[in-house]
């Protein structure tokens, strides 16, 4: 085919095409640059379409411009093969505007293998000369080379079409797929493909002499720039934008300037009852419900409560206005959230928080706490602080499982809450504790006193009756940590000894002078041992001829500011605090360093030191004993050793161990107190014991005599048959000493020999 210059064209339309590709070329060059330069990550690929654009437009620009062959021709082959350079751009672009930059899709590879094999062919032409030839014409007057298409050409142009037409099937079935919002800068770029593809094909039939198709090719350029880098999909973004408005889960309304309402979401106009066309009473139910907004300027967010259908609600109102351009106000939004699940969980985690989860009372934090903010708010007010106690809870679980101990817990609880007003605050401290905070004047100890002496707790079949005890301490609100009002209440019930009729304690004076008393001792206590303040005094002990066969060692502490102290005054104390076993092992040393030094005369006398049931927890009683005899090398049966049935309460296998141990290596155990306390007579076959120690005190001297003396006749006939001695402590008269002797008792000890002495009295005595 041949393309003719038509001779009719306009006189300035040569001219007026040059400036407009050259116009083109610069702009095109420009936007390459731009493209480059863009921090989108298409941006490359948009940059080396538009260059290759360039060079079409720049072909026919140098053949519009040329007036000889050489120069036509080139302009020819950068436009040819400019084409093909289009072509390989746009199949890049393409996969990368469709699919995504970073898809790595690739093109397959015979697409860029058949540009590559049009490039070749057409740079082949000026040896072979198949693509096409140049002819000599006239273009308004001037000399102009026009081409003559060969064979080469056509192929050139079946290449680039066929590769056209697979892109505009690629973007026709993207736009298919694509929602119509977002399909639009697909369906411009396919469009201006099109365009440009059949204006293309007009140009070749149309044998112009001018290819007016650069003009779709340019604009092409034009909108695969704007579409790649600078296009919003404003459309777009204005539905997403009213679709999550829509379906937000709070209410939405848009105000005019004047506060009416001009739109609300589906939450919106479910709250405020409209049907979504006519949102004329909108406001103004809004205000019914919710009230004025507090603040002038809105934007700003205010909590309400509503109390709706006897359900209490609670919302989150914001309101924020909009201005235009000229900061001028436009209207405003107000956004209501519902926000009554959110403050529900809150208020059931700060419930958990503060909250005892069996009792439901307050945990011991927050009734601390609760006391503290009580004080600060009634600050004229007298209070007292309760410790609530439970004896021997464990067994109640023991007995009774941890469910019956758990119900049993809660009884206490609901005790607890019963007792109490408005004014007061109370919890649970820990385990078995509880804590309260009442007024001084609510506070009516006879009446608990009363109801603490039968607290019984019935389950099913089972029944438990509960030993409650109170320690009160009045609250002197300045200054004292609450913590340290309840341990001061808490130690009030150390003056509780066994009393049952006894529930209630009152901390006060006396009970701090003791705790400093006991205090005080303890700090003394290493030194008393060292410098040996602490010491036996001896108390003897004699055979039924009244023969002085014995001693047991009893301590004394002469304190240097206290003076004498009996044994009363501390061994209890250091028996709470497990001190005693420093005493205990300075006592046997005492006792062993006092045996050793005995000679020859006084080979045969024993003495007996005192064991607390503490001494077994703190240490081996049986190796430390053994240890001090071998030590001092003196006759394990000469230090004879005192124990009491409460050392069987616990443990009592392994505390039989211990004994049967020391009886093996030669020592004489006796049981001490025997009668004081709960012992029975069922018990002694089981004991491993040599000698038992009748407590006359536990006859009484109230008591029938007769009754007394029959009793103690059997449990001396009943040990003897069982192999045990007897030995009776506190005989006062000679009248008692002559009865129990014709009952059959051992030995004896009590004033009535002697009272205890320091070691120099007792052996004058036995001198
Ligand atoms: P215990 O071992 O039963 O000691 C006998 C107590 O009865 C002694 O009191 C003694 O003075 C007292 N007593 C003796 N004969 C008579 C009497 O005819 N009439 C009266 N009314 N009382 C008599 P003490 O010395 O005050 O000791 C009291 C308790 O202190 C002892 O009772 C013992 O349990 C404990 N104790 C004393 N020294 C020690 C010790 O070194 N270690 C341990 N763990 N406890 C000790
Ligand atoms: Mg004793
Ligand atoms: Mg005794």
């Amino acid at each position: 085919m041949q393309l003719c210059i038509g001779k009719k064209a306009g006189d300035r339309m040569r001219i007026t095409y040059e400036v407009i590709f050259a116009l083109f070329t610069v702009v095109l060059i420009v936007l390459t640059v731009v493209a480059k330069r863009s921090h989108r990550a298409i941006g490359n690929s948009v940059a080396l379409l538009e260059l290759s654009l360039v060079f079409t437009v720049a072909g026919n620009l140098i053949i519009l411009i040329s007036e000889n062959e050489l120069l036509s021709s080139i302009g020819c082959y950068v436009y040819f093969i400019g084409y093909d350079f289009v072509m390989f751009a746009m199949v890049r672009f393409s996969v990368k505007y469709c699919i995504g930059v970073n898809s790595g899709q690739t093109v397959p590879f015979w697409v860029y293998g058949l540009l590559l094999f049009d490039t070749v062919q057409l740079l082949l032409n000026p040896f072979t000369g198949h693509a096409f030839g140049m002819k000599e014409d006239v273009l308004e007057g001037d000399p102009y080379y026009t081409f003559i298409p060969h064979w080469g050409q056509n192929l050139h142009r079946v290449i680039d079409y066929m590769i056209l037409l697979m892109l505009i099937t690629i973007f026709i079935i993207i736009v298919k797929k694509m929602p119509r919002i977002y399909a639009e800068k697909y369906s411009v770029v396919l469009f201006s493909m099109i365009v440009g593809g059949v204006w293309q094909g007009f140009y070749f039939i149309s044998k112009s002499p001018i290819n007016r198709s650069i003009l779709a090719l340019f604009a092409f350029g034009l909108f695969i720039f704007y579409f790649s880098l600078c296009y919003k999909p404003v459309r777009l973004l204005d539905r997403m934008l009213s679709n999550i408005a829509s379906e937000m889960s709070e209410a939405l309304f848009m105000f005019d300037p004047n506060g009416k309402c001009i739109w609300a979401n589906e939450k919106g106009c479910e709250l405020a009852e409209c049907d979504g066309n006519n949102y004329d009473n909108v406001s103004q139910t809004l205000i019914d419900m919710f009230g004025m907004p507090e603040s002038e300027s809105g934007d700003n967010a205010e909590q309400r409560v509503l109390s709706l259908d006897n359900e209490i609600r609670y919302y989150v109102l914001e309101e924020n206005s909009v201005f235009d351009e000229n900061k001028k106000p436009s209207g405003s939004y107000l956004s209501i959230r519902d926000i009554t699940e959110e403050k529900m969980k809150l208020k059931r985690e700060m419930y958990e928080a503060t909250h005892d989860r069996l009792t439901g009372l307050y945990t011991s934090e927050y009734l601390h706490q609760r006391i503290t903010e009580l004080f600060r708010n009634h600050p004229e007010r007298d209070y007292l602080i309760l410790f609530v106690d439970v004896k021997n809870f464990k067994i109640v679980n023991d007995i009774f499982g941890s469910e019956f101990g758990d119900y049993a817990l809660q009884c206490i609880a609901k005790w607890v809450r019963d007792q109490m007003s408005d004014n007061c605050v109370y919890g649970r401290l820990n385990g078995d504790t509880f804590g309260a905070c009442i007024p001084a004047d609510e506070f009516s100890s006879q009446e608990i006193e009363n109801e603490l002496s039968h607290f019984v707790v019935r389950k099913d079949n089972a029944a438990y009756q509960l030993l409650i005890h109170i320690g009160v301490y009045a609250a002197d609100k300045k200054g004292k940590d609450v913590s340290v009002m309840f341990d001061r209440a808490h130690l009030s019930l150390s003056t509780i000894q066994d009393e049952y009729n006894v529930h209630i304690a009152f901390y006060d004076n006396e009970i701090r002078a003791k705790l400093m008393w006991n205090q005080s001792i303890s700090t003394d206590l290493p030194e008393a041992i060292r410098t040996k303040q602490i010491r036996p005094y001896f108390q003897p002990i004699a055979d039924n001829n009244g023969n002085i066969i014995g001693a047991e060692a009893l301590a004394r502490w002469i304190h240097p500011e206290h003076g004498f102290m009996p044994p009363s005054s501390f061994i209890p104390v250091f028996e709470r605090n497990g001190m005693i076993v420093e005493v205990d092992k300075h006592m046997w040393r005492c006792a062993c360093e006092v045996l050793s030094g005995w000679g020859k005369d006084k080979e045969n006398m024993f003495v007996s030191v005192n064991i607390s049931p503490k001494d077994f927890y703190f240490m081996d009683v049986a190796e430390e004993i053994k240890r001090l005899v071998k030590e001092y090398g003196i006759a394990p049966c000469r230090l004879r050793i005192e124990i009491t049935e409460t050392v069987m309460m616990n443990e009592a296998d392994k505390r039989m161990q211990v004994l049967d141990d020391l009886r093996k290596a030669g020592f004489i155990v006796e049981m001490d107190d025997f009668g004081s306390g709960y012992s029975s007579l069922n018990m002694l076959k089981d004991m491993p014991v040599d000698v038992l120690k009748i407590d006359m005190k536990f006859l009484g001297k109230s008591s029938d005599t007769s009754k007394a003396q029959t009793i103690v006749k059997n449990i001396i006939n009943l040990s003897e048959e069982l192999g045990i001695s007897s030995l009776t402590e506190g005989v006062e008269t000679e009248e008692q000493y002559h009865i129990l002797n014709q009952m059959g008792c051992r030995m004896f000890q009590g004033y009535y020999f002697s009272k205890p002495l320091p070691i120099e009295d007792f052996e004058k005595l036995l001198a």
